[in-house]
C-alpha cells in the first residue's frame, strides 16, 4: 500500500515526539575519525580494522544496534542539517529516509556462511572483510549513505574512508563521528569509519589509487563512477539513473496517479530510484493526468514549458546542465521561478511532452515529470529502454498484464524494477525487502547489504567432521 501526505505527516510527528528529548545539539558532537589528510584517515582506518576484525559477531552486531539507535535520535538534526547545506530536498522526507536506514539495513545476520558436508569431508564459504574499503557519497542521500554503507560495512568486518559530497561535508561527517561514537560506546575502536575535512577530487583520486584501499564503493553521477571503474580497484558503481515509469490501459489509473507522485515527490525527486518521467498509452493518458492532478500535481502547457526549460537548465557553451538552484526544490519554488504562484498542496510539475525531450531525457532530480504520449504498450517500452540510457538502474510500471510486465522487465534489465507502487517500495519503504542507498547499477551487484562488502573463501576439511 502507497503512504500519503497526511500519514507521512503523522509519521514524522511521532518520530519527532519520541525523539525530542535525546536529540542532541548539532555543535556538541565532538567530531571523531575525521581528519584533514585522507591519507591519515587511511592508516587510522587500517588499524582500526585490524581490530573489528578479530571481533567477534556478536560485539560487531552490538556497534551496529548502537549505530542504528543513534541515526534514529539524530535522523532530525541530520534531515535538517542536509537540507540547510546541500539547499536540497526535505526535512520530513528526509527523516524517514534516515529511519528505513535505521530499521532496514541488514546487520551481521547478512553475512552467511555455505557449508558441504559428505563422505570426504566438510567444506565452508566463508565470507570475509575486505579491509579498508574506500566510500564516494553523494550529496543527494549525504548521511543516509554514511549510515547505510558503515553499517554493511563494518558488518562484513571492514572499516570505511569516506570522500564525501564537498556540498555535503558537515552533514556526512556528523554522521561518520556518530559511527565512531557508536564504536566507541560499545568498547570498539574509534576509526571505523573516517573522512576528511575537506574532500576534494584530488582527495577522492588518492582514495582511489591508495594500495590499502582494498574496495571502492561509489555512489554518484557517471563521472565518479567512471573514475573509479579506472582506478584498476575493484569497485562496486552505483551510478546515475533515469527511471522511466510505463502506464498502459489494464492499470488501475487512480492508484497508478497516486502512486507515481508520492514516488516522485518523495525528498523532491532527488533519490536515484524515483520515477523521472511517464511513458503512457494515449487511451488512459488524459484519466491518468486528471487523477495526478488531484494528486497534487501542476499541469503546464504552451510557452510555461519553454520556460521551465530554460528555468530548470543551463547552457554553457553547449554543455546543457542542471540548474542546481532547482535541484531538489519544491515543485512551488520551481513554479515561482517561472512567475507561478501555487500553494502548498502543489507537489510536482506535469507536461505534455514529446519523445525527444530535452527534460524527459536528462536525468532532473526535481518533482516535475515529462508525460510522452505513445499508441501501444511496446512503443511505450522501446521509448522507456531509451530513456534509461542503459544505465540499467530502475524502472517502473503500472499495468494488470503479466505479459507486458515481464516484456518491459526483460527489456529494461535494470536493477530495480517496481511494479503497481511507488519507486520508494524498491528501497523496503512500505515494500518487502531491506533498505540500502547504494545500488550498483553499473557494475551490476544491485542493491548493495553486508555480504556486498565481502569476499568469498573456500574452507576444506578433509575426511573429518561428516559425522552421518
Ligand atoms: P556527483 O557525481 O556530483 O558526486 C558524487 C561524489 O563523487 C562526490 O563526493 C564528488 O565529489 C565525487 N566526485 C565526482 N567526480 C569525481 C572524480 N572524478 N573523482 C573522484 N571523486 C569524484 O553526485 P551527486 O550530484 O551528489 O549525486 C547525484 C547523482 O548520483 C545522480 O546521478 C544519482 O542518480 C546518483 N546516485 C546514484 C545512487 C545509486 O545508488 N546508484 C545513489 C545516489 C545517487
Amino acid at each position: 500500500m502507497a503512504i500519503n501526505e497526511s500519514q507521512i505527516e503523522e509519521i514524522v510527528k511521532q518520530v519527532l515526539l519520541n525523539v525530542s528529548g535525546t536529540t542532541k545539539v548539532k555543535n556538541e558532537n565532538k567530531a571523531i575519525g575525521i581528519f584533514e589528510d585522507i591519507e591519515e584517515a587511511i592508516d587510522a582506518a587500517k588499524i582500526a580494522q585490524k581490530k573489528i576484525k578479530k571481533m567477534s559477531m556478536e560485539q560487531r552486531e552490538k556497534i551496529i544496534t548502537r549505530i542504528r539507535e543513534k541515526t534514529r535520535e539524530n535522523a532530525k538534526i541530520m534531515s535538517e542539517m542536509a537540507v540547510e547545506e546541500t539547499g536540497m530536498g526535505r526535512v520530513d522526507h528526509k527523516i524517514l529516509k534516515h529511519l528505513l536506514v535505521a530499521d532496514k539495513t541488514p546487520g551481521t545476520e547478512d553475512i552467511t556462511t555455505t557449508a558441504w558436508s559428505g563422505d570426504n569431508g566438510l567444506t565452508l564459504i566463508e565470507m570475509g572483510a575486505f579491509g579498508v574499503i574506500g566510500g564516494i557519497t553523494p550529496s543527494t542521500n549525504p548521511s543516509c549513505t554514511v549510515l547505510c554503507n558503515s553499517i554493511g560495512m563494518i558488518a562484513g568486518g571492514n572499516t570505511v574512508v569516506f570522500n564525501p559530497h564537498p556540498g555535503a561535508v558537515k552533514v556526512s561527517n556528523y554522521a561518520v563521528t556518530l559511527v565512531n561514537e557508536a564504536s566507541v560506546e560499545c568498547g570498539g575502536p574509534e576509526n571505523i569509519a573516517c573522512s576528511v575535512t575537506k574532500p576534494t577530487l584530488d582527495s577522492g583520486k588518492i582514495l582511489m589509487t591508495h594500495k590499502d584501499i582494498a574496495l571502492l564503493a561509489v555512489t554518484g553521477g557517471p563521472g565518479v563512477v567512471t573514475a573509479a571503474l579506472k582506478s584498476g580497484k575493484r569497485a562496486l558503481g552505483a551510478g546515475a539513473g533515469n527511471p522511466p515509469v510505463v502506464v498502459d490501459e489494464t492499470a488501475d489509473l487512480q492508484s497508478a496517479a497516486k502512486h507515481i507522485v508520492d514516488g516522485a515527490t518523495f525528498d523532491n525527486n532527488l533519490p536515484c530510484i524515483a520515477e523521472k518521467e511517464v511513458v503512457a498509452v494515449e487511451s488512459i493518458v488524459e484519466e491518468l493526468k486528471y487523477h495526478m492532478i488531484n494528486n497534487g500535481c501542476y499541469e503546464l502547457k504552451g510557452s510555461d514549458i519553454d520556460k521551465l526549460v530554460n528555468t530548470v537548465l543551463i547552457n554553457n557553451n553547449g554543455i546543457i546542465g542542471l540548474n542546481r538552484d532547482c535541484v531538489g526544490k519544491d515543485a512551488k519554488v520551481i513554479l515561482k521561478k517561472l512567475g507561478i504562484e501555487v500553494d502548498d498542496s502543489i507537489r510536482c510539475i506535469i507536461f505534455d511532452a514529446d519523445e525527444d525531450h530535452i527534460l524527459v531525457l536528462e536525468e532532473l532530480m526535481m518533482p516535475i515529470l515529462g508525460i510522452v504520449k505513445v499508441e501501444n504498450v511496446d512503443e511505450a517500452i522501446k521509448l522507456a529502454v531509451r530513456y534509461e540510457h542503459g544505465n540499467r538502474h530502475s524502472a517502473h510500471m503500472h499495468s494488470k498484464n503479466i505479459d507486458n510486465l515481464t516484456k518491459y522487465g526483460r527489456e529494461i534489465d535494470t536493477a530495480i524494477f517496481v511494479k503497481n507502487a511507488p519507486s520508494y517500495s524498491a528501497l523496503g519503504f512500505n515494500g518487502e525487502g531491506y533498505c540500502t542507498f547504494t545500488i550498483a547499477s553499473r557494475t551490476g551487484e544491485g542493491l548493495t547489504s553486508g555480504k556486498t562488502f565481502t569476499k568469498s573463501r573456500r574452507c576444506v576439511l578433509s575426511d573429518g567432521l561428516s559425522i552421518r
